[in-house]
């Protein structure tokens, strides 16, 4: 038997003449069959055709392996075991000195090199895991969790296997807590993948094949079972990686996707720790490209009370078509911000707008706006008088003046950027829907640590 590429080739050879060939079927029974199971098959296969072709046993089985590795295959492989039972003859590996055998013995066989048997001293150890809606994590130096489209929880953790060998280079032992992903992986280096009809997992097992031999350090993986009750560091770290794809935790990230909360509210909201809100937001695509930088408010003038001073401004926002005009509010006490999309920028806008926040956040005593021609027009400015409101605007082009409204502008543009996600928030696609999405998250969700004490809309202030 030669140790040929893909599959081993078997020749029957009688007092040193080429008798017959033999080679293994292109369909095999198995999803995946390990290389060394292989040469174990076409013994079973060459050894029938003898005793068809001559009535006995062959005299002599020459596999060019040495001792030792023929016991491993004895012990890895039940092919082996089962194929060469019962023979007594001779197994050798010293091949016929004809010069046809003597070539085809320079190929090697096809072992596993990145596969390791034994855990990886020093290396880093990483757990995988999956939950029922189809989350794939994994827990270790970092941690990542994985949304999938497999029903199948099997598929899923294979998909964070994969992530793991593709996101880890260096030395890694994993853990799973699925023997049948375990066995897949172990496998998969030097395994002949059988063309299956389910499409998916063909491309799964191709994947991590591909995976595997991008590495160029080795890998070790084993599986644990889960949710036992026995103490040590590998239940503990097991149960961790069951933490992070369980409901808490997949419905934190579910209500990031929706709103784009920050790590501070996403941690309050869920009780998670803060490395598990912040693992959740660095994931985020949306999150990372928008990280606008913090500017101070300045030297505004700030209300000393909740609704002693609103700023009210108007942002665009084109996506938004014939609602582009986005009126914004806020109070400079509390930061509370309230916002609406509009039609134009006209008295009757701005007297509407002012209804709403009238509405949500009192009766304000001053309000300070700029001097577009809509705030002093005869009919604004009546309206305020009959709520007894004081109204100031900042001097043109002094980009000071309306500091706490423009970075509220900021704020409320990059939270609708986020939202704009393939998929994720098409339900809220209205533009209102979108501004209110935005304000909820803004006003409510985010926190910070200087915004912690007055994140509340400033009801009950008109006691
Ligand atoms: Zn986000």
């Amino acid at each position: 038997m030669f140790p040929t590429l893909h599959s081993p080739t078997g020749v029957i050879i009688q007092s040193e003449d080429l008798v017959e060939w033999s080679f293994l079927s292109h369909n095999t029974v198995r999803t995946l069959t390990v290389y060394l199971d292989q040469p174990g098959i076409l013994t079973g296969q060459a050894r029938l055709r003898v005793v068809k072709l001559c009535g006995s046993d062959p005299d002599k089985i020459i596999v060019s392996m040495n001792k030792n590795q023929i016991q491993q295959a004895f012990l890895n492989s039940v092919n082996w075991q089962i194929n060469l039972a019962g023979f007594t003859e001779v197994l050798d590996n010293h091949y016929p000195k004809n010069k046809i055998f003597q070539f085809l013995k320079l190929t090697t066989w096809v072992l596993p090199k990145i596969t390791h048997r034994a855990p990886l001293e020093g290396a880093v150890t990483v757990f995988t895991d999956v939950s029922s809606n189809r989350k794939a994590a994994y827990v270790g130096p970092k941690n990542r969790i994985i949304q999938t489209d497999f029903q199948s929880a099997q598929r899923a953790e294979l998909q964070a296997v994969i992530a793991v060998l593709e996101d880890f280079k260096q030395p890694v032992n994993i853990v799973s807590d699925s023997a049948y992903v375990v066995q897949a992986t172990q496998y998969i280096e030097t395994a002949l993948i059988k063309y299956l009809v389910d499409e998916q997992l063909y491309q799964l097992f191709s994947s991590l094949q591909k995976a595997v031999h991008d590495r160029c350090f080795p890998f070790y993986i084993t599986h644990i079972q889960a949710h036992t009750n026995l103490p040590g560091p590998l239940v503990r770290a097991n149960d961790q990686a069951d933490l992070l794809v369980s409901t808490v935790l997949t419905n934190a990230q579910d209500f990031h996707s929706l709103t784009h909360v920050n790590a501070a509210g996403l941690k309050q909201k869920y009780q998670i720790t803060w490395r598990q809100a912040k693992d959740i937001v660095q994931h985020c695509p949306q999150c990372q490209v928008l990280q606008l930088p913090h500017e101070g408010t300045g030297v505004n003038p700030q209300g000393l009370t909740p609704n002693m001073l609103l700023q009210k401004d108007l942002t665009h926002v084109s996506l938004f078509g014939k609602l582009s005009y986005v009126h914004v509010t806020i109070d400079t006490f509390s930061h509370f911000v309230w916002a609406a999309c509009q039609t134009g920028e006209a008295a009757a806008h701005i007297k509407r707008h002012l209804l709403f926040c009238f509405a949500a956040m009192d009766i304000p005593q001053k309000i300070k706006t700029d001097s577009g021609p809509g705030y002093y027009s005869k009919s604004s400015q009546a309206f305020l008088q009959q709520w007894h409101i004081e109204h100031s605007s900042g001097i043109p082009c002094n980009s000071q003046g309306q500091d706490i409204v423009e970075q509220a502008n900021r704020t409320l543009k990059s939270q609708l950027q986020k939202q704009k996600t393939e998929g994720g928030t098409r339900e809220y696609s209205t533009p209102h829907m979108q501004v209110q999405l935005a304000l909820i998250t803004s006003n409510f969700l985010n926190l910070s640590r200087k915004h912690l004490r007055v994140v509340m809309p400033p009801k009950g202030s008109h006691s």
